[in-house]
């Protein structure tokens, strides 16, 4: 069921440049025309900016735009699971106890079928669509896979990063397809902490040089941000810092009055006000009994959501343990009961709304 989500007038907290922009691609393998890159006409780059930025708008975007077809602005949920994935392969090979909610998985189309957890933003513009990935995980060829050729998503036209753990970034190797076949590069919005992990975990993306010359790794254009707001074309996104374990700190974003928190076990008290008129809150809650060190579980999420007061709260994140139809089931109750519009999200599941 699609349900269309109408923002009431944005907050507006004080904007900040974005504070550094990295790009370690060597200069050889743009500007040499034998370079596959070549194969893209500099129309094709898309440039960032921060709201203080002089870049003229419509000069910097509608030349550059793919002609896709003009639709609805959406959010498509690419992943909704835990980092292992749904079905865990140690359910299915499990002699002793058969796991309910991972046999149901195994099903093709079956929505307790989960994979690493990513929202695709598709921003609808008059010249095209602008596609905006927050998180390219482990898993993320295999949802790129399943949904992008059925949606019609082609180019990645940004890629904004939660944190550092290989269920949000293990995906950026996989890139390449895009890098390679589809467009010259693709920015990538990362916190400086994430960004130095990088550093180790994804070492030849950051400093190309050590490529083996003629081999095409991902082209990736990293944009260090802070927790201020910063713009990706024309769309203001708001960093909402959360606690992702102790001393451990994840970024959710705020779009439009659409919030986004993947992966918090604690929502610190100067984030509460950047929550505030939200009409779609989309948040974490790994299993329905209790919270874990570094996740929400159900009920924690339940207590956020009655104090953030959303129009529209869908879940995501969630483990083996949390049965889609059963706990959907629990959770329409809380409609009647205490007016709370709450919903777990699956893979695949598209919402219409207005950025
Ligand atoms: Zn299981
Ligand atoms: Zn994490």
């Amino acid at each position: 069921m699609l349900l269309r989500i109408r923002p009431a007038a944005a907050a507006a907290p004080s904007l900040r440049r974005i504070s550094s922009t990295y790009s370690a691609r060597s200069s050889f393998s743009i500007s040499s025309s034998s370079s596959p890159y070549a194969l893209f006409p500099p129309t094709n780059i898309f440039t960032a900016h921060s709201l203080h930025s002089t870049t003229n708008l419509s000069e910097s975007t509608t030349a550059q735009i793919a002609p896709d077809t003009p639709q609805e602005s959406e959010i498509i949920f690419v992943g909704t699971g835990t980092s292992e994935g749904i079905p865990r392969v140690s359910c299915l090979t499990n002699p002793y106890k058969k796991c309910e909610v991972c046999s149901k998985a195994a099903n093709p189309g079956d929505k307790n079928k989960r994979l690493n957890t990513s929202i695709l933003i598709r921003y609808s513009q008059p010249a095209g669509n602008l596609n905006i990935l927050i998180d390219a995980g482990k898993f993320f060829y295999h949802s790129a896979l399943r949904w992008f050729p059925t949606i019609g998503i082609r180019k990645l036209d940004a890629v904004l990063i939660t944190h550092s753990h290989a269920d949000a970034i293990g995906g950026l190797d996989d890139l390449r397809d895009w890098t390679n076949n589809v467009q010259r590069n693709i920015p990538i919005y990362v916190a400086n902490r994430d960004f130095e992990v990088m550093k180790k975990t994804h070492y030849y993306l950051v400093d190309t040089s050590v490529v083996t010359p003629g081999a095409a790794v991902s082209d990736l254009q990293f944009k260090i941000i802070n927790e201020e707001p910063f713009v990706v074309y024309d769309i203001k996104f708001t960093p909402l810092p959360v606690w992702h374990g102790k001393d451990y700190r994840s970024l959710g974003f705020r779009f439009g009055n659409i919030c986004y928190i993947s992966d918090v076990s604690e929502i610190p008290e100067e984030t509460y006000p950047l929550l505030k008129d939200c009409d779609l809150l989309i948040m974490d809650a790994l299993r329905p009994d209790r919270s874990s060190a570094t996740h929400f579980g159900l009920p924690r999420a339940l207590e956020e959501v009655r104090k953030i007061q959303p129009k529209r709260t869908l879940f995501t994140g969630m483990m083996h343990l949390m049965d889609h139809e059963k706990i959907n089931e629990q959770l329409i109750k809380l409609k009647d009961s205490e007016g709370l519009d709450v919903q777990l999200s699956y893979d695949g599941l598209r919402v219409p709304v207005t950025l």
